[in-house]
């Protein structure tokens, strides 16, 4: 059994073998963080204690388990804010001495990036290109459970941008999915700087992208300039998507790899899978691109049971003292 509750998702699933899903119940807050644009952590923790108990029943129910079929407790117990991945933990925690299970700790980041075993089978080294809400980083998969960061934002995560400039367009937080579905619809016409493209090295920086978009809509709004919502959205992506593609394929430059996994909430974005399918062909790369089903690309406790398998195989377990490690990284 895996939980993730490192953020505003509450989730509890049952895994085989790190393969298969028997359940993954997701309970998501939006609703009461919409009105203040964001995750209110306090009222995130709340909501977790409430759920947790009713989101185990509801995993144990829909993968037709009872304890004595379980053979470990995985839990994030980081990154993410303080108080909400405690409540997971003390779940867990509760499951696994109640039971005498095993208890895994498992790495938000790493549950992700193996959000794609579900998708495939995995060969390493891989690489992953991670974007979510808090991260955006190149990692190389070394082996199983094995990371290397190549490459890191100096600044926000575009999941963050995202969010931050669908704000700016009156979008309900979290604006990624309508800021792509406009993309979609708009023209790139507003030139958006593409920070750091030209520099050698695998780092990303999208406050400078953010901010010239924001200072683009004031100053219309100032002088009653009506700007096309669309074209903002499709330009703003066009940006995004320039730095996403020119980082990871600089990355695979230096790793050639026969794998690259995309994963974290922005995974989902329709332009980028289309983008990186096209950036892909035309090199002729002979690489697999692994996008993970939408449902898996949030939060969720699948993916942390995924990365739980390896861990439990390597005998890496957890005291019942774990504590969390909200900045926990690679
Ligand atoms: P982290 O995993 O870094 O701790 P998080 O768990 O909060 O952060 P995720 O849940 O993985 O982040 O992803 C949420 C982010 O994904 C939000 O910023 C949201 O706007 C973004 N997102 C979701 N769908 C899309 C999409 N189609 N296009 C762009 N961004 C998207
Ligand atoms: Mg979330
Ligand atoms: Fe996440």
């Amino acid at each position: 059994m895996s939980f993730e509750s490192s953020c505003d998702e509450t989730s509890v699933a049952v895994i085989k073998n790190g393969k298969e899903i028997l359940s993954n119940i997701i309970a998501t807050q939006i609703k009461s963080h919409q009105r203040f644009g964001g995750v209110v952590p306090e009222v995130a923790s709340r909501h977790h204690v409430e759920e947790i108990t009713r989101c185990i029943k509801l995993a144990m129910d829909e993968a037709n388990v009872g304890y004595e079929d379980l053979d470990a407790v995985a839990v994030t117990y980081g990154p993410g804010l303080v108080g909400s991945l405690l409540i997971g933990i003390m779940a867990a925690k509760t499951v696994a001495f109640a039971h005498d299970l095993p208890l895994i700790k498992v790495n938000h980041l790493a549950g992700h990036i193996y959000s794609a075993n579900f998708v495939s089978d995995l060969k390493y080294p891989f690489m992953a290109l991670l974007v979510s809400g808090g991260h955006t980083e190149l990692v190389l998969v070394k082996a199983p459970g094995e990371f290397e960061t190549l490459g890191d934002t100096r600044d926000d995560a575009v999941g963050e941008a995202y969010d931050k400039i669908g704000r700016v367009l009156g979008i309900n937080y979290p604006a990624g999915k309508k800021v792509d579905q406009m993309a979609a619809i708009g023209n790139d016409v507003f030139d958006f700087p593409r920070a750091m493209v030209q520099e050698d090295n695998l780092d990303f920086s999208f406050s400078g992208l953010k901010s010239s978009f924001i200072n683009r809509v004031h100053h219309a709004d100032q002088i009653h300039e009506e700007l096309n919502k669309d074209d903002l959205a499709a330009s703003f992506q066009g940006a995004v998507l320039d730095i996403l593609s020119n980082k990871t394929f600089r990355a695979l430059k230096q790793h050639p790899v026969n794998q690259l996994v995309v994963a974290g909430g922005v995974a989902a974005n329709q332009g980028l899978r289309k983008r990186l399918k096209e950036d892909i062909e035309k090199r002729n790369l002979d690489m697999e691109l692994i996008f993970p089903p939408l449902r898996l690309c949030g939060d969720n406790a699948a993916m942390i049971g995924a990365i739980a398998q390896i861990q439990y195989e390597k005998g890496d377990f957890a005291d019942l003292d774990l504590n969390s490690d909200p900045s926990l990284d690679f």
